[in-house]
């Protein structure tokens, strides 16, 4: 597997980007499976690139940034088995080579609007938005996969793309599960057994959320199930799937497209999830999006 740190060492006229920070888990992998099928079926000569970069600008607490893990080396070797043709992991330096390029980023309202991630984590989308158009920039994507896992960042950044009139095209992929329901994700390994076991709560909440017939009366049921697991909730909301926003009370249920999202700190971990409202028929953990 070619790890590659300038954009000059991948191989030119387009490829599917997954874009990534590393650390990588199966739920990357399905990601990167798609992105290649795609790269494949479309005859794309960079085929499917797989970007590992801990970005700096969307953090916003150092000792996460700090902590976050860096395994470059396991995770091309995971990409190579998944079908990934090139790892690209380029310096700070190429990313945002000089101070201006940190700063302005093209944000559309569902990055500063809906009162969900971005109020929880100031300043984490506008990194989010520098960023992926700085590797779609560098790596020439003609595509790029995203995980339904992190729901506002995939509608920030579809809008995104459509407020430049990017060549780039959004794909999403849906959110991977371990067995238990918890979705996958880097920092679950810093869970104790006990914090991973509370934070099962989230999952849990979504589908309780689902078998409601109102928005009200399922984000009260998500409270109820983060209350008795002793999860306190950042937010825990049914909203428009794309632009995230509180839509009035009454609204026909069949007229909008909905999503039920919940984000909470477990022990020292931060975590996140969505389903599609209301669940559909016969929707399990395995089933949820
Ligand atoms: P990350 O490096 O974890 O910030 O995420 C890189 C990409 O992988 C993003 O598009 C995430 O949404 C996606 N991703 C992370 N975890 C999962 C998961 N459990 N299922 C599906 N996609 C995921």
């Amino acid at each position: 597997m070619r790890i590659c740190e300038q954009p000059e060492d991948l191989t030119p006229g387009g490829c599917v980007l997954v874009p990534t920070m590393g650390g990588l888990h199966e739920g990357h992998l399905e990601l990167v499976r798609l992105g290649a099928a795609i790269a494949r079926e479309r005859g794309l000569p960079g085929g499917c690139v797989v970007s590992v970069f801990v970005n700096p600008t969307q953090f916003d607490e150092a000792y996460d940034y700090e902590r976050y893990p860096r395994t470059v080396e396991r995770d091309a070797a995971m990409c190579a088995d998944a079908g990934a043709d090139a790892v690209f992991a380029p310096s700070v330096e190429t990313v945002y080579p000089t101070p201006e390029s940190r700063r302005d980023p093209v944000m559309p309202g569902v990055a500063y609007e809906p009162g969900l991630e971005d109020r929880a984590r100031e300043g984490h989308f506008a990194g989010v938005c520098l960023v992926c158009r700085r590797l779609f920039e560098l790596t020439g994507a003609r595509g790029a996969v995203f995980g339904e896992k992190d729901w506002q960042q995939l509608q920030c950044v579809t809008a995104m793309v459509r407020m430049l009139g990017s060549a780039t095209e959004i794909i999403a992929a849906p959110t991977q599960r371990d067995a238990d329901g918890l979705a996958m994700s880097s920092r679950n390994r810093f869970l104790s057994d006990e914090d991973r076991q509370r934070g099962l709560a989230l999952s849990r909440s979504l589908l309780a959320a689902g078998r409601e017939t109102t928005p009200g009366d399922g984000e009260r049921a998500m409270r109820r199930v983060l209350d008795d697991a002793g999860v306190t909730p950042d937010y825990a909301a049914i909203r428009e799937a794309s632009t995230l926003m509180s839509l009035p009370e009454g609204t026909p249920i069949e007229s909008v497209t909905w999503r039920a999202v919940v984000a909470g700190r477990v022990g020292s971990v931060r975590l996140l999830d969505n389903m599609p409202w209301p669940a559909s028929e016969g929707a399990g953990p395995e089933s949820g999006g």
